[in-house]
């Protein structure tokens, strides 16, 4: 909670307990009844600052979210600078990772797709004889010629 806020709030019970100090020593009616109206109103003053409160939580939290989307972002440009687009044939497009001096990553394909949508989903045959790709997250199969395998850009 902010310290204004948390401030705001407790003048606001403070007030409310000074009000009925004076309701509980004030025999006149008018008086009493004007003590009532100010607690009505200072207890109406303690839900605005809860709410403003609320809000202030909710902001924060959408600016952590935010914040953490744009890390992903700049980690994602990251991640895909590692790789090329190259096309194999029949005119296959595929991401490879380029060679990396020291990395020892083993050569392999993104799925294209997946790529655009700034997912590194995986490219893997399913049966050794076939030539068939499956992405492993969007199911795309691709077929390129059957002597292709991934080797680094
Ligand atoms: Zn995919």
């Amino acid at each position: 909670m902010i310290a204004e806020i948390t401030a705001a709030y407790e003048a606001g019970k403070t007030a409310y307990t000074l009000a009925k100090a004076i309701s509980d020593v004030s025999h006149d009616v008018r008086v009493n009844e004007k003590v009532i109206e100010l607690q009505q109103l200072i207890l109406t003053l303690q839900n605005g600052v809860f709410v403003a409160q609320r809000e202030i939580d909710s902001l924060a939290k959408a600016k952590a979210d935010s914040d953490e989307q744009f890390k992903a972002y700049e980690r994602w440009d990251e991640e895909a600078a590692g790789y090329k687009l190259i096309q194999l044939p029949p005119g296959v497009n595929v991401f490879a990772l380029r060679r990396v001096e020291g990395d020892t990553t083993p050569p392999h394909w993104l799925c294209p797709k997946c790529f655009m949508d700034r997912k590194k989903a995986f490219l893997q045959k399913e049966h050794r004889d076939l030539s068939t790709y499956h992405c492993q997250n969007c199911k795309l199969e691709l077929d390129p010629e059957h002597h292709c395998t991934p080797q680094y850009v």
